[in-house]
């Protein structure tokens, strides 16, 4: 496969843009390649400016539920472009998207739109400490919720010790105020809230979290949580940047009948333009200025031509709900395929998680519920595996620690394609590893 014309793009986009991208994942850095420059995406389909196409399962990291170049995201957008792009002033497109949010999605009382989902967490937390006059909060390590400074932490040494930042320039005096929890271990979490009586403000999580592969939260692990908070008087964040509307209309509050106190939306929630939002219980979010005394703006903020294609998609959704088990059918069939493929090729070492329509495989022995097994997983393995999918044209994330985004655009020949693909990919791999 040739990719000569993507080589020489990012050789002369290094020279301008740090690392030739603007978001790292983009630089394909832990699959040891350069990455493919796009020229087009139609349905499920991608094609780079070598003219190669793929069957594509990264959908722009989430957003793209409607496959690429969604006529139904995209209806309309030309008399909209026509009447001016952004005016600083409120429309009507906005309440309409706010409308449809708080009638539909049942812990949603009143919600505020921004521009990304490190914005949405970015500024739930500030609300939520706004409204518990409280500092700390507490995250997941292995949940990612932006590149904001106070959610840049892992875990030290000892888990009641301090966090560490993950980016330099983070300063400590910030993360300090962020405590580290483990996934599905909610004794955790009482140990840091017993260590910090009356201090915690919030705890944000992925209920599904897919920033670290793919985890399913265990059985009662989300409810145990939304009982701690209700009796502690912490504030429950769902981070529904990935979840939200793609594992169901109602995201994982839905999906599990939980209701948070606030709820993060990033990724499909604009229809393939910059969006996020967080909302919640009128209560909390009549705090946000300017009628209370908690700050957020956004120039750009429930911009038209973004609230048009984003109130087209969740439209959509809402009114076929029958493609949340279109996607899980989906989910499965590749799921199905891939078991069947490693049963086949005799590798036991590796293992596939899946929660309704998102997916992940893991270069690791199952069962994958926690973080530091994640961590286990053998990334030269999925270095070799992502290289022959593409080859086959395939493209799946470009790092283990990423889950496949499907679309209802996906054929069931790109799933057939993408079975197949994958036996012999893995192939590849067990003839590398005989131990796998
Ligand atoms: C992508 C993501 C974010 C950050 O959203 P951006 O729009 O990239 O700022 C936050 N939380 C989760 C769960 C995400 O997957």
């Amino acid at each position: 496969m040739n990719h000569s014309k993507s080589k020489e793009l990012f050789i002369e986009a290094k020279k301008y843009i740090p690392g030739g991208v603007n978001s790292p994942v983009r630089a394909f850095t832990s699959v040891g390649r350069e990455p493919v420059f796009v020229t087009e995406g139609i349905g499920s389909k991608l094609t780079d400016v070598d003219g190669n196409t793929y069957v594509d399962y990264i959908c722009s990291w989430g957003p793209l539920i409607l496959g690429h170049n969604s006529k139904i995201a995209s209806e309309g957008i030309e008399k909209v472009l026509n009447h001016g792009t952004t005016f600083g002033m409120p429309t009507e497109i906005e309440l309409k998207v706010a409308r449809l949010m708080v009638e539909n999605i049942k812990p949603l009382e009143k919600v505020r739109m921004v521009s990304s989902g490190t914005e949405a967490t970015m500024s739930a937390l500030r609300l939520a400490r706004g409204y518990t006059r409280k500092n700390k909060i507490i995250k997941f390590e292995g949940c990612y919720h932006g590149h904001s400074d106070g959610l840049l932490v892992k875990s030290g040494s000892g888990m009641l010790t301090g966090g560490i930042p993950t980016s330099e320039g983070v300063p400590k005096e910030i993360i300090v105020n962020t405590l580290v929890a483990k996934y599905n271990d909610i004794e955790s979490v009482r140990a840091l809230i017993e260590a910090n009586p009356l201090d915690i403000a919030g705890i944000i999580i992925e209920p599904i979290p897919g920033n670290m592969g793919l985890v399913e939260a265990q059985d009662g692990f989300l409810n145990e949580l939304r009982s701690i908070c209700t009796k502690e008087g912490i504030v429950l964040i769902f981070d529904e940047v990935i979840s939200g509307f793609r594992i169901d209309f109602e995201g994982a509050c839905g999906y599990y009948d939980i209701e948070a106190d606030l709820v993060c939306y990033g990724k499909i929630i604009g229809g393939g333009m910059p969006v996020g939002a967080y909302g919640g219980k009128k209560e909390i979010m009549d705090m946000v200025a300017p009628l209370g005394g908690v700050y957020q703006a956004g120039t750009l903020s429930g911009n038209p031509i973004a609230m048009h294609m984003g109130f087209n998609v969740l439209n959509y959704l809402l009114h076929n709900k029958q493609i949340y088990d279109q996607l899980t059918n989906i989910a499965m069939r590749l799921e199905h395929g891939f078991k069947e493929n490693l049963q086949k090729l005799k590798i036991e070492n590796v293992s596939i998680n899946r929660v309704g329509g998102m997916l992940c495989q893991f270069f690791v022995k199952g069962p994958v519920s926690s973080y530091d097994k994640v961590m286990k997983s053998n990334t030269k393995q999925y270095l070799v595996y992502f290289n022959e999918m593409l080859n086959q044209n395939v493209l799946i994330p470009p790092a283990q620690y990423e889950c496949m985004f499907l679309s209802t655009e996906h054929t069931d020949e790109d799933i057939s394609h993408t079975i197949n693909a994958h036996y012999l990919a893995m192939k590849k791999v067990k003839n590398q590893w005989n131990e796998i």
